[in-house]
């Protein structure tokens, strides 16, 4: 082979095994090998600066290093090789940027032109591969390095994404639970741990979430585990281990269950877990609590980066608990400031802001309804003396307790305000009538006379009141609430307890003011008179009793009704005289009878009369009751008392102890007017009442109309189910007589029978009367 030929098949083997090499290092141990055979030496070195980077053809360890680098500085041009003596020793540089070069030593021959030539364009190739490799390490290191980067960009795109999931939640005021829950789940299933839980020393705001697992995650079986729900607060104890020497040195700690196993769990709480690490939650700067993760593989480290993501994750959770309480105490103060700017100081009632807020949602309801609503001024009589006399702690007080005391009289729905001052007013949803806000109205009256008792002392206090009614006198606050106050001074100027608004209330008032100022002085003038009506057996006809009807022989008007002068007397607190009166000139008129001979009365007349509400729930009645019965020498049993339901409704309690009282002394006691009230049955079958008086609008009509009669038919069974003596009143023809009769009511009171007549004329009524007729209807 030609020279120049072997010269290129040596170059072109040269650069086909240095350029393959996979680095550096390789390509220079090939280049020596390669050199070494092509040129028959016996060694060659391959030299940076005064270091021999690699060589060949000597023991390792016997590089005869000064002579190579003697070579390379020109100095010696021969080396003493062990084993093959003198050699020929050439060089030729690589790279003169790197100071690289190549030495060759062959023993005998020495290198020809050629062949260092030839040497010297293998050490160009050489330096060419050295630096082609080079680059191509460098750029398989920079997609090393690239690769690592989009891995941790990855994972922290992640991170960030759970992050700003918590942030979001965080920022949109998501429920805390909701947001440490997605802490828990976020960190749990970033870190790749079974179990993450959030644990607060003091158990932490209502609604925290203490312990939650990732969904999905293996059940860890451990008391406290719950795959993907929270727990709440106070249910599990803050564990030892990590999590709680988190706490205790508010700084990340990592623990270790040992092969071993003599370290103990890491977190007690779970003792399956072999490594935890837990971080600190700081509340208001303070470490309060702790995230801990956990997993059940053994050896399981917790890089930095790792460490940075729990560390960030409850850096979070102390965010969220730290802005809920913020939150908290806005709402709260909110609230407070609210209900404050919307309710009375001294007695915590709404206040006038209030009762119009609240004013104006009930009438829009109602006018969409159709409904009535009712509305009640309360102003209280004389409250100034109690301030002025006592002083204002005793005002203070009595203002406190009508809060409670007025709500015993009103439903759920009703509003109760302060308006000011000593004025209080009631928003009566949905009223039936106005005579049922009027009954309302008369109820709160009463319980508000009970006295109010104040360090020992009682205090009386009255009031009076004006009513005003939507859609009828106004329909919106202000001009029900201006007409209520028209009410509630016609109320106070008259000494009634109740006025209800009416657009001629001032003409009206006026007759009745002076009605009212004749009726204090009737009793001694004489003008009242009783007239009686009887109440005869509907079997026989025998008359059983009378009762006692107070008219008022006015001076001017005539005989007044009572209809027309009982509900004046009522209001101004006058009825309770008058009460005295009936029964004493009642009594007064049954002894006379029963000592009269001349006329054909019954042995066992009874005499009834009509009680009102205020007369019976005065606690002196029952008293009066007996001491008119002995200054008149009527046994008890031959007095009946007519009460209403809705005495007995205006304070339950009361009506049932008074009327025991009643019925103790041998007293009848009869419910007048039944069907027209509320009474519940369950009080009815409680109270000592032995007679229902079926009210006169059912019995009118009962013949023409079938509901009416139906209404009759169960009052009738209804008393005779409660062992009731029942009496219909109102019986105008033979007809109704006969029904009733028949329908097994007992007793029978009406025009059919006799108008209610004075003491005399019944006398007569009396003699003349054919029994036997009546008797013979059947
Ligand atoms: P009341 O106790 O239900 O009395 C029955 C009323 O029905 C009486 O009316 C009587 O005249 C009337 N009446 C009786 N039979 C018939 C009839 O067949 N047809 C019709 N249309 N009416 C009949 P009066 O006398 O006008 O009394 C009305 C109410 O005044 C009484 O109803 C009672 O609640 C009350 N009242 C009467 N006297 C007194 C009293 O001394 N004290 C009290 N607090 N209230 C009284
Ligand atoms: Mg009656
Ligand atoms: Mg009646």
């Amino acid at each position: 082979m030609a020279t120049s030929d072997w010269a290129t098949q040596q170059l072109a083997e040269f650069l086909a095994v240095t350029t393959t090499a996979a680095d550096e290092h390789v390509a220079v141990v090939h280049a020596l090998e390669r050199l070494v055979e092509s040129f028959g030496a016996e060694a060659g070195a391959f030299l940076r600066g005064d270091l021999v980077v690699a060589s060949l053809g000597w023991t390792v360890g016997d590089d005869p290093e000064d002579q190579l680098l003697g070579v390379a500085a020109g100095e010696q041009s021969s080396v003493d090789l062990p084993g093959a003596g003198p050699c020929e020793a050439t060089v030729v540089p690589v790279d003169r940027d790197e100071r690289t070069m190549l030495v060759l030593a062959r023993a005998g021959e020495a290198f020809s032109a050629d062949e260092v030539a030839l040497l010297r364009g293998m050490a160009r190739v050489l330096s060419l591969a050295l630096r082609l490799l080079g680059a191509l390490i460098a750029e398989r290191r920079q997609a090393e390095e690239n690769a690592r980067l989009v891995s941790s960009l990855r994972e922290r795109q992640a991170l960030l994404e759970r992050l700003s999931a918590v942030q979001h939640r965080i920022s949109s005021r998501a429920p805390l639970p909701d947001v440490l829950n997605a802490i828990t789940n976020g960190v749990a299933e970033l870190l790749g741990n079974e179990l993450a839980v959030l644990q607060l020393a003091d158990g932490g705001p209502e609604g925290l979430s203490l312990s939650v697992t990732p969904p999905g995650a293996p059940p860890l079986g451990a008391p406290g585990a719950r795959a993907g729900g929270a727990r709440r607060p106070g249910a599990a104890p803050v564990s030892p281990g990590v999590g709680a020497q988190a706490i205790r040195e508010n700084r990340l700690c990592i623990g270790a269950m040992g092969p071993e196993a003599t370290a103990g769990p890491p977190f007690p709480g779970h003792p399956e877990l072999r490594s935890a690490m837990a971080a600190p939650v700081r509340i208001e700067g303070k470490a309060a609590g702790s995230l801990v993760v956990g997993t059940a593989r053994a050896g399981r480290p917790y890089p930095p980066s790792e460490q940075a993501i729990l560390t960030a994750f409850a850096e979070h959770a102390g965010i969220a608990i730290n802005d809920a309480r913020a939150v908290q105490a806005t709402k709260k103060a909110l609230d407070d400031a609210k209900f404050q700017a919307t309710h009375d100081e001294l007695t915590g009632l709404p206040n006038r802001a209030c009762f119009y807020e609240r004013a104006d949602q009930v009438l829009s309801l109602a006018g969409r309804e159709g409904t009535s609503t009712a509305i009640l001024l309360f102003d209280l009589n004389h409250f100034k003396e109690i301030n002025d006399t006592l002083g204002h702690k005793y005002g203070d007080r009595v203002l406190c307790e009508i809060g409670p005391r007025l709500r015993q009289g009103l439903r759920q729905s009703d509003t109760l305000a302060r308006l000011g001052g000593d004025e209080f007013c009631v928003l009566l949803p949905r009223v039936e009538s106005r005579r049922s806000a009027l009954e309302v109205a008369e109820r709160i009256l009463i319980l508000l006379e009970q006295p109010f008792y104040v360090e020992g002392m009682a205090l009386v206090v009255e009031a009076s009141c004006g009513v005003a009614i939507a859609p009828d006198d106004g329909g919106d606050a202000d001009l029900l609430l201006q007409r209520a106050d028209v009410a509630m001074y016609v109320a106070k100027g008259s000494h009634m307890g109740v006025v209800a608004y009416d657009d001629e209330l001032n003409t009206n008032t006026v007759g009745r003011l002076n009605l009212l100022g004749e009726m204090r002085t009737a009793v001694q003038k004489g003008q009242y008179v009783l007239h009686y009506q009887p109440k005869a057996s509907l079997r026989d006809g025998r008359v059983e009793g009378v009762e006692a009807l107070l008219r008022w022989q006015h001076p001017t008007l005539g005989l007044l009704p009572p209809t027309e002068f009982i509900p004046l007397a009522e209001h101004a607190g006058l009825i309770r005289p008058l009460t005295s009166w009936v029964l004493d000139a009642a009594l007064e008129q049954l002894a006379n009878w029963r000592r009269q001979t001349g006329i054909p009365l019954p042995d066992r007349l009874s005499m009834a009369i009509n009680v009102s509400a205020r007369s019976l729930l005065d606690d002196t009645f029952p008293h009066q009751v007996v001491a008119a019965l002995e200054r008149w020498g009527v046994p008890a049993y031959l007095l009946g008392l007519e009460i209403t339901e809705s005495t007995i409704m205006s304070d339950p309690p009361r009506a049932r102890r008074l009327l025991g009282e009643l019925a103790e002394s041998g007293v009848k006691v009869a419910i007048d007017d039944f069907g027209t009230g509320y009474s519940s049955l369950s009080y009815l079958k409680d109270l000592p009442v032995t007679e229902l008086k079926i009210d006169k609008s059912f019995v009118l009509d009962m013949n023409t109309n079938p509901s009416d009669a139906i209404i009759v038919r169960s009052v009738i069974d209804l008393g005779r189910n409660l062992g009731l003596f029942t009496v219909a009143e109102g019986i105008e023809d033979r007809q109704t007589w006969e029904l009733l009769r028949d329908l097994g009511c007992d007793c029978g009171q009406g025009y059919f029978l006799a108008k209610p007549t004075p003491a005399d004329a019944l006398g007569n009524w009396f003699a003349t009367r054919e029994v036997p007729k009546l008797s013979a209807v059947r």
